[in-house]
């Protein structure tokens, strides 16, 4: 008689708690790009063992990778006994750094009270453990399966993904013939699935001044006043028009339902000295003033939009304001990326959640981006969605923590849905 697979996975509570506290204890720190063929080879032992044929994949050339800190990613994939789809569960394998104020050891994975405590557990650690202890347990109780089922474990998810889900996107690791459901464990809760994310603008914009004395500045061309009214132009007329904008996207919380922007950074005048320096500023009239814009956009807006309306302000104040010159520089930009709540990846997981939890799920997007965006613009794969346990509320936080019940719900819920994707219908 076989057994279920849900009672399979529940038996392996144990072995998803030592493979989470592995991962943990090594320190795949983002930057700088630590360990990170350590963390591969580990996987590639561990699922190898269960039949993977796996490959370490360095992304040569992306931005961080060196000698030092190679961006070294691993793909294993396991044949079916007959053909049909296959499911990919990519989880990154970097963290952020540890920040102030924990009270557990960052690297150790202690447990208490039923949660394991670490850097990465909920962002992404435990999604990677709890997807492979799924696949474990369904090809262990399904031996006959249809398709294939993928694990990956990614480079620099952290810092934009270059050396990591995008790369293996060019190589074509995500072409639609090759995979057709991708699950990213992101901690977006056990009852949740996220259907996509915002869209990204980020800009260095200068104003131009001139030099000259600091007590003749009328000889001279403040470019830091020329910045105030840059910003004064976004506080009355860029601010209330994004707060008008509302997004159909289920994006959480609902702050991040509007359009917004964050000003990164400002920098006027002087460079600034290092803090050992006790001397005085010398009198000058600034001639650059900078920030960096981070524009959060949404699914109804388009990429250009959000970039002519920020032009066209400068603009503005270039045709009114004696004097006034800029310069725009576009650092990097991502489009919103939404996949279709009818797509069967949504479907099958929307099901498994109902049958393991008995609930609905909530359909969330996220404020910020992830890697789907690759999977869906390089990779021209739409069937894809993240769902993972944790609290997505705990990523980057200290005393970072996952939930062990959380994960065993969450893998019944991953093992359901290959059920229904890699078993043959009768
Ligand atoms: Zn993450």
């Amino acid at each position: 008689m076989i057994q279920s697979l849900s009672s399979t996975i529940h038996a392996r509570r144990d072995d998803l708690i030592a493979l989470t506290q592995d991962l943990i204890r090594i320190p795949t720190l983002n930057p700088p790009g630590s360990d990170y063929r350590l963390i591969c080879e580990y996987l590639d032992t561990r699922l190898k063992k269960h039949g993977f044929q796996t490959e370490l994949i360095r992304a040569y050339g992306t931005p961080g990778d060196s000698e030092k800190y190679p961006r070294w990613n691993i793909i294993a994939r396991r044949e079916g006994t007959h053909s049909g789809d296959c499911v990919h569960f990519n989880s990154h394998t970097d963290v952020v750094e540890v920040g102030a104020g924990w009270t557990f050891d960052p690297f150790g994975a202690e447990i208490s009270d039923g949660k394991i405590y670490g850097r990465g557990t909920c962002d992404m650690k435990g999604g990677l453990a709890t997807s492979i202890i799924a696949a474990e347990a369904f090809i262990e109780t399904y031996p006959e399966y249809s398709g294939a089922i993928e694990i990956s474990g990614t480079a620099d998810e952290e810092s934009g993904g270059y050396g990591g889900v995008a790369y293996l996107a060019e190589k074509g690791y995500f072409d639609p013939a090759r995979v057709q459901h991708v699950i990213i464990p992101e901690p977006l809760h056990k009852d949740r699935i996220c259907l996509g994310h915002r869209g990204g603008w980020w800009a260095e914009i200068e104003t131009k001044g001139e030099i000259a004395h600091g007590s003749m500045p009328f000889l001279g061309d403040c470019a830091v006043r020329h910045m105030g009214a840059v910003l004064s132009e976004f506080e009355s007329k860029l601010f209330p028009a994004m707060a008008s904008r509302f997004t159909e996207m289920p994006v959480v919380p609902d702050g991040a339902r509007n359009s917004t922007m964050n000003i990164n950074s400002i920098h006027g005048g002087q460079k600034e000295q290092d803090d050992d320096f006790d001397g005085l500023p010398a009198h000058c009239v600034p001639d650059s003033c900078r920030i960096v814009i981070d524009r959060r956009f949404l699914v109804e807006e388009s990429l250009d939009q959000v970039r002519d309306e920020v032009t066209a302000l400068l603009e503005g104040l270039r045709a009114n304001r004696v004097d006034f010159d800029y310069e725009l520089t576009e650092l990097n930009s991502v489009l919103p990326s939404m996949t279709d709540r009818d797509a069967p990846v949504v479907r099958t997981v929307a099901d498994a959640i109902e049958k393991v939890m008995g609930k609905v799920p909530d359909y969330v997007a996220s404020p910020g981006t992830y890697d789907q965006k690759h999977i869906d613009r390089i990779g021209k794969l739409k069937n894809c969605i993240a769902y993972g346990p944790g609290i997505l509320e705990m990523a980057h936080k200290p005393d970072e923590y996952i939930g062990i019940d959380d994960m065993v719900d969450a893998a019944c819920v991953m093992g359901a849905t290959l059920e229904t994707l890699l078993l043959p219908k009768s």
